[in-house]
């Protein structure tokens, strides 16, 4: 079938993308899914800072590729061994497909799952075939084993999670991406508990949704960290409990005085070193430090080493929060139906699909939170 689709043939292309257009909307050929595979109609599909750096070219990805990976959608039709969904179900998309039965997905840390990685990193599904073509330029890569900027996208089934109905499309592809990376950082990967003191550096879609996990959490103290006055403001908004400027150069000494000597956890989710190195610095003696925003591929962050020892510090990755999707993503819609996780506030912008380029001018800009292509 055809199917129109955002993509990607050249990484690195000159802002403002609205010029350039990186992304071009075009009518791709999309296979029938495999047996293990499932069509999908998208709903929304999230703009997310990952999808930036694939267009500037910090994460490298094979190209041509067909870009998005944060998304809601509804079955349209199954593959012949996927018995567990049915046309007409409403899905949140996954960004990394788990096997079920490689080392970390048999330890239960689907998010680290082998095949997986190793799919996304090829671009194609989980199977190892690519379902998108363009007509006479031959295959299209996939992204993340999603490619969600698209009318329709086929995916491997393990690439998704069944939802309550109930749950407005928009919001809830937010789920997949954001709110699974944020929320997850501080409930899995730091394992917050009530009472406890955190800050959070970066307050992009997936910071301030690591803001409302805190909340929700029942952190007493939760600092933000931003260089926008206007971030700063939205955290404030949304529940922090104290607001510090990145760009003040004391703004360390102001968190370590704010918290009585820094925080038990503190979280990075801006994606450069300096942040990560701010996020070290005010973690206290004994905390955790975690970092969960992607830094370009060469960088690398020094650690002064009797500190580990001598504070108990810790240092953690977390890649998609730790999740496992198909526990996690329920518990969270439930988490939000009750009012206790405001993912609606996230929620900055719907667009479509042709002003994708300007979606993305503005989300570089820090000028939207999280926008939504919305098809109808
Ligand atoms: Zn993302
Ligand atoms: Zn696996």
């Amino acid at each position: 079938m055809k199917t129109r689709a955002a993509v990607l043939d050249r990484m690195g292309m000159d802002l403002p993308y609205a010029a350039s257009r990186p992304l071009t909307i075009r009518t791709i050929e999309l296979d029938p899914p495999g047996p293990d595979e499932v069509l999908i109609r998208i709903a929304a599909a999230g703009l997310c800072h990952s999808d930036l750096s694939v267009i500037n070219g910090d994460r490298p990805r094979p190209m041509p590729m067909a870009l998005g990976h944060e998304a809601s959608g509804i079955v349209e039709e199954t593959g012949s061994n996927v018995h567990d969904l049915q046309r007409g179900d409403h899905v949140v998309v996954v960004f990394v497909p788990s096997c079920g039965h490689c080392p970390p997905c048999a330890e239960g840390r689907p998010a680290l799952c082998e095949p997986g990685a190793a799919a996304n990193g090829a671009g194609t599904l989980l199977s190892g075939a690519r379902r998108i073509h363009h007509d006479h330029e031959g295959v299209l890569n996939h992204h993340l084993g999603c490619s969600v900027f698209a009318e329709y996208a086929v995916v491997s089934r393990r690439s998704l999670v069944r939802i309550d109905p109930e749950i407005a499309l928009d919001e809830a592809a937010l789920f997949g991406c954001a709110v699974l990376t944020g929320v997850g950082a501080v409930v899995n990967t730091a394992q917050v508990r009530a009472g406890a003191s955190t800050a959070i550096i970066g307050l992009g879609g997936v910071g301030l949704a690591a803001l409302i996990g805190a909340r929700a959490a029942g952190a007493r103290t939760i600092v933000a960290i931003d260089l926008s006055p206007a971030k700063l403001e939205e955290a404030m908004a949304l529940g922090a409990t104290h607001a510090v400027d990145a760009r003040d150069p004391d703004a360390k000494d102001q968190v370590r005085a704010l918290t009585g000597g820094g925080v038990e956890y503190a979280f990075e989710f801006a994606g450069a070193i300096r942040a990560l190195e701010l996020a070290y610095a005010i973690t206290r003696r004994g905390g955790t430090t975690v970092t969960a925003g992607l830094p370009p591929s060469a960088a690398s962050f020094g650690i002064p080493a009797v500190s580990l020892v001598a504070e108990e510090r810790t240092v953690k990755g977390s890649y998609i929060g730790t999740c496992v999707p198909a526990r996690d993503i329920p518990r969270y819609l439930e988490l939000y139906k009750q009012g206790r996780l405001p993912v609606d506030r996230l929620l900055s912008g719907r667009l479509a699909l042709d002003d994708i380029n300007h979606g993305f001018d503005l989300l570089h800009e820090g000028k939207a939170v999280r926008q939504v292509v919305v098809f109808d």
